[in-house]
Parts: C-alpha cells; sequence; structure tokens
C-alpha cells in the first residue's frame, strides 16, 4: 500500500459509495442516465444533462485521452514532497466524461495532449485504491 501519511484519503459519501467500491475492486465505476443515456462523472445523485434520478453505475473500459496536463515540480504538501515530480492532468474517457487525475509510468515530459492512457489503481488503505492512467500499452506494438 501507498504511504498515505499525511494524504487527503477520500472519504465514501451515500453518492461516491459505488465508485469507490469499483476502485477498490479495480472497476471504473460511472455513471449513465436511463432515461437519455448520457455517461456522467464526477458521481451525482441525479442527470447532468436531463435532471433524470434513473442513474445507473456501469463500468468504464478505463481508456482515455489526456485533454490537458501539468507537471507538479513543488509538492502541495510535505505529504507529496516524494512524488514530484508528477503530471495533473484532465482526461477523456472513451464513453465521455472528463475526469482530473494523475499520469503514472512514464516520464513526466512524455505525456502529451491526445495521448491515450488507461486507467490503473494505487492502493492507499484497505478501502481506498485511486485511480490514475497510464500510457496505453498497444498490443499490436508489442
Ligand atoms: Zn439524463
Amino acid at each position: 500500500m501507498a504511504d498515505v501519511s499525511g494524504k487527503p484519503v477520500p472519504v465514501p459519501t451515500r453518492e461516491t459509495r459505488p465508485y469507490w467500491e469499483g476502485c477498490r475492486r479495480g472497476e471504473l465505476m460511472i455513471q449513465r442516465c436511463a432515461a437519455c443515456g448520457q455517461f456522467q462523472f464526477f458521481p451525482r445523485l441525479y442527470c447532468s444533462r436531463c435532471m433524470s434520478e434513473r442513474v445507473a453505475w456501469v463500468t468504464s473500459a478505463g481508456r482515455a485521452e489526456v485533454l490537458s496536463f501539468t507537471i507538479v515540480r513543488r509538492p502541495v504538501s510535505p505529504a507529496f514532497a516524494a512524488e514530484v515530480p508528477y503530471v495533473v492532468a484532465l482526461v477523456r474517457l472513451d464513453e465521455g466524461p472528463t475526469m482530473m487525475t494523475n499520469i503514472v509510468g512514464c516520464a513526466p515530459e512524455r505525456v502529451a495532449i491526445g495521448m491515450p492512457v488507461e486507467v490503473v489503481f494505487e492502493r492507499w488503505t484497505e478501502a481506498i485504491s485511486i485511480p490514475k492512467f497510464r500510457p496505453q500499452i498497444s498490443p499490436i506494438a508489442e
């Protein structure tokens, strides 16, 4: 497990519990509206497009592309000092929703807008695993 001392460990709520349980299992859960079909993230009790309360949890394929990113070189707190430099990115899932995340598994300088990435989970505690993204490994290129 990761060293999380001093880090803001997420606390599941009524809205987010299925999401965090999914992360723990290694599945990225997003919501899909049964009324209009829109996928959404972050979790809500209603659809952000049509306001329907008929939102259902579905498993994302976990693939995305980098929309924007920054390289953090100064830790926001001492708890993150061992991790700089690291990448904070906005990614768009293949299903449509965007997520703020970290890009891992490659040098920060290799990250680029449009880069295809896939989800990986970093275990923080027994209950909480954090979704991060790494460059997609293309089966064709191997
Ligand atoms: Zn809807």
